[in-house]
Parts: structure tokens; C-alpha cells; sequence
């Protein structure tokens, strides 16, 4: 998988792969990382990419001109690219899109700054559009590496253990059981009784009663969906 972020400021974003899982992912040749800075395409002398934007309103906007320029020479390097734009103003990014575009072989990731970008070029380059949350950050360049974190788990050897993917929260509609570390007995607070006896269908029965415990308090529309068999 190659990931291209196109960003104005991919010092934001380089520093999450210089560790952990997806540094191991990149030394391994399973991710590729490359960046596209929409600055090098401004035809302006003073390679500004901003304007105020066209019918008033607060605040400026990303200029159409430099990002349409760096997404057409993408496309023309690799007309297979899936490019995808971070968006407060999208459906929210959630498990199942982190699994299915795990399937893609390069996906760009656009991150707005300022007001954000004119739709023009979205309704240009846009395969889709996500939102990472009803909430609004200064730019994508978070929510791009919260999509690419979340994708690039799903890919083949990039876990060290590929079976932590299936008991997660998210796979099913309950979230998952609480864990403990080692020691059994800390600070005065034990694990639950029943894991230290090593009766595993009792545990397996234990972690099912708590994960809808769980669901029930933090998201009950999924324990909803839960009682209903939707997974
Ligand atoms: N004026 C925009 C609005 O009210 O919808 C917000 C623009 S925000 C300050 C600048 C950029 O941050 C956006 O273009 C987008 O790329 C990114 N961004 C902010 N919040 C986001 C979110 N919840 N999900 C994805 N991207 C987000």
C-alpha cells in the first residue's frame, strides 16, 4: 500500500511513521509514504495558496489553482490512486471503511487548512469524503493519519499478531471486553476471580457478559443492533 499525503505541512504528518507498527510496515516494504505539498503548483510569485473566499464569509480559503494542480499530476503518475478528502462535511470514517480500503493499493489523503477547500475540487478528484467526527480540527492532516492508522492495521503482516483483529471492538456490534495486565493482584485490586481459574468457556462467557455490559453503557444503539443480530 502507498499512502500520498497531500498536505502544506507534511512535517505534521512525517513524524508518526519514525516508530512502532507502521515504522516496522514501512521497513518491511508494506507501506510506501510519499508527500505532495499543493505549494509547489502555486502559479502565484509568492506561491500563496490561500484567497479570501469568492461571496464574502469569515476566514480564507484553500485556493483552487495549486491543489487542482498537484491532484491532476497524481492522477497522471498513477491514474489508479484513490483519493480521498478529510471533511468535517462527510460521513464519519468508521471500521468497516478502514477494512474495505485496505483492499486499495495507493490512496492519497487531501487535508484542508483554513475554511477548508473549494468544492469545486473536491467534486474533481473526490473517490469519497470522510469525516473523522462532529467536530472541527485546524486541518486533515490528523484526521488523515487517524484513517491511515486505522486502514493500514487491516493489512496483511502489518500486525504482528493478525488474530487481534478479530476480537476487537468494531468487529462485532459489542465493544470489547475489559483487559488486565500482569500482576493478578495490584494496588489492592484484583483481575476478575473467574480469569484466574482457567476454565476458558467460563472466562469466554465472563468477557461476553462484560462487553455487553460495556456496550450497554458507552454505546447502547450497538448493543441495540446486538440483540437485533446486525453485526
Ligand atoms: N470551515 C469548515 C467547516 O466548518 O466545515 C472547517 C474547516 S477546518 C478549520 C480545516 C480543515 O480541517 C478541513 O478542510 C478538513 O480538511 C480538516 N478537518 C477539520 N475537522 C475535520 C473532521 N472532523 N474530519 C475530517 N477533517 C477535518
Amino acid at each position: 500500500m502507498t499512502y500520498t499525503f497531500v498536505t502544506l505541512f507534511s512535517n505534521l504528518v512525517e513524524g508518526y511513521f519514525s516508530d512502532s507498527i507502521l515504522r516496522r510496515a514501512i521497513d518491511k516494504d508494506l507501506l510506501g509514504i510519499k508527500f505532495l505539498n499543493p505549494r509547489d503548483f502555486s502559479n502565484n510569485k509568492h506561491s500563496k495558496v490561500d484567497d479570501t473566499a469568492v461571496g464574502g464569509g469569515a476566514g480564507m480559503v484553500m485556493n483552487s489553482q495549486p491543489l487542482y494542480d498537484a491532484l491532476k499530476s497524481l492522477k497522471e503518475e498513477d491514474e489508479n490512486v484513490h483519493i480521498v478528502f478529510l471533511t468535517p462535511v462527510a460521513k464519519p470514517f468508521v471500521q468497516n471503511d478502514a477494512k474495505r480500503l485496505a483492499t486499495k493499493s495507493h490512496i492519497a489523503f487531501v487535508s484542508g487548512r483554513y475554511e477548508g477547500i473549494d468544492e469545486r475540487v473536491i467534486e474533481t478528484f473526490a473517490d469519497e469524503v470522510f469525516s473523522i467526527g462532529d467536530y472541527i480540527l485546524t486541518g486533515g492532516e490528523l484526521a488523515s493519519l487517524v484513517m491511515c492508522d486505522a486502514i493500514s492495521r487491516n493489512i496483511d503482516g502489518v500486525l504482528g499478531n493478525s488474530d487481534s483483529l478479530t476480537v476487537e471492538s468494531f468487529e462485532t456490534s459489542l465493544l470489547e471486553a475489559p483487559s488486565f495486565s500482569k500482576p493478578k493482584l495490584y494496588e489492592g485490586l484484583s483481575v476478575p476471580s473467574e480469569y484466574l481459574k482457567g476454565n476458558h468457556s467460563k472466562i469466554r462467557s465472563l468477557k461476553l457478559a462484560m462487553s455487553e455490559c460495556k456496550t450497554k453503557f458507552f454505546r447502547p444503539e450497538q448493543l441495540k443492533k446486538h440483540c437485533q443480530g446486525v453485526k
